[in-house]
């Protein structure tokens, strides 16, 4: 049987951050989640609808031609928008992960 020093139950914003502060302690961590790593802030909260503030915010601006899913004139592709908040999610997610799981 594995033994850890620290198992956290839940892999949201506070035991992903304890985790990361344990590892660097040098402890043995366990996270234990029932849904998504990530939790509220990655994957509902905080990032995603940042991103989406700031999809609609570019509209009509010099800056929208580097958002994914607004076109040309000026129309929201929500389904683009919504793939690139998955993607921006995704990749957040798998480096803090790499980070975790390297220690
Ligand atoms: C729309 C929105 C926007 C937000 N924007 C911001 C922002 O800009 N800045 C900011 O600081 N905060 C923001 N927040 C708040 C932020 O998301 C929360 O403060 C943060 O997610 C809390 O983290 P947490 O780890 O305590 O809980 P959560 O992120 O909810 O994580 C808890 C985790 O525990 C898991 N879990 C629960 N019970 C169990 C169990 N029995 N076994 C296993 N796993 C379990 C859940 O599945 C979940 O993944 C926002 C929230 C929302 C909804």
């Amino acid at each position: 049987m594995k033994k850890y020093d620290l198992i956290i139950l839940g892999g949201g914003s506070a035991g992903f951050s304890a985790a990361l502060r344990a590892v660097e302690f040098g402890a043995k961590v366990l996270i234990i989640e029932e849904n998504v790593i990530g939790g509220t802030c990655v994957n509902r909260g905080c990032i995603p609808s940042k991103y989406l503030l700031y999809a609609s915010e570019m509209a009509g601006t010099d800056n929208m031609k580097n958002i994914k899913g607004i076109e040309v004139k000026t129309s929201f592709n929500i389904k683009k928008i919504m793939q690139q908040k998955k993607k921006i999610i995704g990749s957040r997610y798998f480096s803090g992960h790499r980070r975790l799981s390297s220690k």
